[in-house]
């Protein structure tokens, strides 16, 4: 059986450099849209803080039947904070994400940056599955040690999906259960702005138009889309 899983890390505008939230405004919806016209469902990995600005648009990720995850309090690297400040984030982001959905179970950090002894911390605040990890590697395994939280890499960087759809779906392919990563910035055309150009390359339209190209092609090859907890209660089986 083949599967994918579809993760969005819903944040401010390709942070840090940028602070603004078109990406909330104008991309959350375009995105929401479309897995709703494709009968898809993903896992959204939302920071407290956008969670607090944006409730409507936060409510409609459970009740659209996706899964809300964790993607921090305010997108600060877990990697730069104490191990004490690292629990304060988690529960602080936990507490506001959970007044939205009540089993909030999955967490990713920014820039996929979280150190392994902080695992712990993560099972304290009551998550299961952390996805900080990008990585070429057997979809599931457990993080050794005491923990018994379950990592889940992602597979793939989210500039890769700007390509063209011949170019990557066909890599994609190739990959046992990918994870698949998007921003919501990343469908807001951000072409003209001064950041990076891995953020910045075929936002926009393409960037929607690709994702829905990638969403149609499995669909005609079978693929299931799992969520990310889905798939850990299948491969736990
Ligand atoms: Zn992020």
């Amino acid at each position: 059986m083949k599967n994918i899983t579809i993760t969005i890390d819903v944040e401010e505008d390709c942070p840090p450099m940028l602070t603004s939230t078109r990406g909330m405004e104008e991309g959350l919806p375009k995105l929401l849209d479309l897995l709703k016209k494709e009968g898809i469902k993903a896992t959204f990995f939302v920071t407290g803080v956008m969670a607090e600005q944006y409730p409507d648009l936060i409510r409609r990720i459970p009740k659209e039947g996706h899964e809300l995850g964790c993607h921090g309090y305010n997108h600060a690297r877990f990697d730069r904070m104490k191990k004490e400040e690292a629990r304060v984030a988690l529960n602080h982001a936990g507490s506001v994400l959970r007044k939205f959905e009540k089993q909030v179970v999955s967490f990713r950090a920014p820039n996929l940056q979280f150190p392994k002894s902080y695992l712990e911390l993560l099972e304290e605040e009551g998550f299961l599955y952390d996805s900080s990890i990008a990585a070429y590697k057997p979809p599931f395994f457990r993080s050794g040690g005491k923990s018994k939280i379950i990592r889940v890499p992602a597979t793939i960087t989210s500039s890769f999906l700007r390509l063209p759809p011949d170019f990557f779906i066909p890599l994609i392919r190739r990959i046992k259960a990918p994870v698949i990563f998007v921003h919501p910035w990343e469908f807001v055309d951000m072409s003209e702005l001064p950041i990076r150009l891995d953020c910045k390359f075929n936002t926009g339209e393409n960037a929607l138009s690709n994702l829905e190209t990638l969403i149609r092609t499995l669909k005609t090859e079978n693929y299931l889309f799992f969520t990310l907890k889905e798939r850990a209660n299948i491969e736990k089986k």
